[in-house]
């Protein structure tokens, strides 16, 4: 089979945000590419649009969202991301929405950052395995809401206070997707992503998974990355510019 190759993701940025569905997308895909990036002294953060409530199958919600919260907080801080949002949109019914893209405009303004990072939401993670639908009404939020950040006449009611419309943000990345046309080297950070899965450890308790390896997971699709980057290990990206023209 002929290696498709990808492109390394451009560096020569400052501030990221990192807009995701549930406590631990970005420890199943991104986590040793953040680490990377911290490394290198850019600012990460990262907003959560649910707390992951419904994840945990013994767990009850109003429990299971106070340990999800503070196994993100860890699994964060393990990488070099300080904040943590958390909006509060209810986990596994989110719906693609106004309200959605409100709340991620809103980010968007008050971090100002160049780069917004989400996770895959094409249909699939390529093959047949089906994507989930919390995941695809965050990503094409997040894409319009970055839009709608920058436009002064749009959710015009949250000018207030300071807040000013921002439209700096070069590009959304979407990790994961089965479309990449990028990727970053992880090689160097990779023990650093592992520990920021493992920080998840009563959630992946509570999938039941025998013998589950946060390691041994994570290897499989990086070492698959890294041969179509010339690396060891990387991390798949999806690149969506967001100015005109390209
Ligand atoms: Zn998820």
């Amino acid at each position: 089979m002929e290696i498709e190759p990808l492109e390394a993701l451009p560096e020569d940025w400052e501030r990221a945000l990192c807009i995701v569905a549930h406590p631990d997308d970005m420890e199943f895909g991104a986590a040793a590419a953040v680490a990377r990036w911290t490394g290198q002294g850019k600012e990460v953060a990262y907003c959560m649009v649910t707390s992951g409530e419904a994840g945990i199958d013994g767990l009850e919600p109003g429990e299971c969202r106070r340990v999800r919260e503070a196994e993100q907080i860890a699994s964060a801080e393990v990488v070099g991301v300080p904040v943590v949002r958390f909006l509060g949109f209810t986990d596994g019914v989110i719906e693609y929405d106004v309200a959605l893209r409100a709340a991620i405009a809103r980010e968007v303004r008050t971090v100002k950052p160049d780069i917004v990072i989400t996770g895959n939401f094409r249909e699939t993670w390529g093959g047949r395995n089906l994507n989930q639908a919390d995941h695809i009404a965050v990503g094409r939020a997040v894409v319009d809401g970055v839009r709608d950040a920058g436009n002064r006449w749009i959710f015009n009611d949250q000018l207030t206070n300071g807040l000013e419309p921002w439209g700096g943000v070069r590009a959304v990345w979407a990790f994961g997707s089965p479309q990449s046309t990028h990727a970053v080297d992880t090689t160097d950070t990779f023990d650093a992503g592992v520990a920021s899965l493992e920080a998840h450890a009563a959630y992946i308790e509570g999938l039941g998974w025998e013998d589950f390896d946060a390691r041994e997971f994570l290897e499989g699709m990086a070492r698959q990355t890294g041969q179509r980057l010339g690396a060891a290990f990387a991390a798949p990206f999806e690149v969506f510019p967001m100015g005109w023209g390209e």
